[in-house]
């Protein structure tokens, strides 16, 4: 109940994201609602967001579509990573069994500028296919830990792997890893270039602010991207691209 005797309305945050937490830190502050974020559990030490927070995986579309249920939530709002393709498909069909209305938030992609040589690529395995097509064989491979075994059988590459926690095997046999997260600075990008004497390097097209200056980086050295496309998001869910977005939505829904 909040201050008027109206029951609180439940969202539900599906996050691991910088757009997550600043909804959450945006919803926790309204009186009407009880927020509470969902995390998968993949990094050791998350940086946790401002409401409650639930932590692990819901067993498949069919686990989440009964966590909606039993914990009465009014709204979803599915602001995992745009590479979290099978969470947000399980959005979906959740919040269709469960009658919940769905939303999701998405940070806008990257666009090339003048001077970007991009290389798009459909998927993490097409990323790898592409690599030895390029001139140099040093990699700075920045998709996360999860992707690693796509790159596993690239013998004749070189990789700096940079993540959060550490890989896990399979991965590339000649690999060094940074254990690093951001915000990255444009020197620092730069310094990391020059360093490791880069060819080429790998991204997925997260538009994320705090990791983009390697782009801007690669850029004014000359070295070519592989950029790895995102998934859709899944049809007929509603889609915005920043936290005001979703309260307005959100005020439409629940509120
Ligand atoms: P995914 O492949 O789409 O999901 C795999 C499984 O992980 C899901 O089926 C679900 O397990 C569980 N899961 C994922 N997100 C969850 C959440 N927010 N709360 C509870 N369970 C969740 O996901 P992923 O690519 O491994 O990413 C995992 C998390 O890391 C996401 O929350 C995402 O926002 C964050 N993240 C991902 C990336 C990336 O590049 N993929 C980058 C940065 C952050 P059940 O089926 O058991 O429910």
């Amino acid at each position: 109940m909040n201050d008027t005797g109206r029951p609180l309305r439940h969202v539900l945050i599906l996050g691991g994201t910088t757009e997550a937490r600043r909804l959450a830190a945006v919803l926790a502050a309204e009186p009407a609602l009880r927020v509470t974020t969902s995390l998968a559990g993949r990094v050791a030490a998350p940086r946790l967001p401002a409401g409650e927070v639930r932590i692990g995986g819901f067993g498949g579309p069919d686990g989440l579509a009964r966590w909606l249920r039993e914990h009465a939530v009014d709204a979803l709002i599915d602001a995992t990573h745009p590479f979290a393709g099978t969470i947000s498909h399980n959005a979906a069909v959740a919040a269709a069994t469960a009658h919940v209305p769905l939303l999701a938030l998405r940070r806008p992609g990257w666009v090339p500028g003048p001077g970007d040589d991009w290389h798009p690529a459909p998927s993490l395995e097409a990323a790898a296919a592409a690599l030895p097509t390029f001139p140099g064989t040093r990699i700075f491979l920045t998709t996360g830990r999860m992707g690693l075994a796509h790159f596993a059988h690239l013998t004749d590459l070189w990789f700096l792997v940079r993540s959060v926690d550490a890989p896990e095997a399979p991965c590339p046999p000649r690999m060094h890893t940074l254990l690093d997260r951001g915000p990255f600075t444009l020197d620092g990008e730069r310094a990391l270039l020059r360093e490791h004497r880069i060819d080429v390097l790998v991204t997925k097209d997260s538009g994320a602010t705090a990791t983009a200056p390697k782009l801007t980086a690669a850029r004014e050295a000359g070295i070519p991207v592989v950029v790895v496309s995102r998934p859709a998001v899944p049809e007929g869910v509603p889609e915005v691209s920043d936290p005001a977005g979703a309260v307005s939505w959100l005020r439409k829904v629940a509120l």
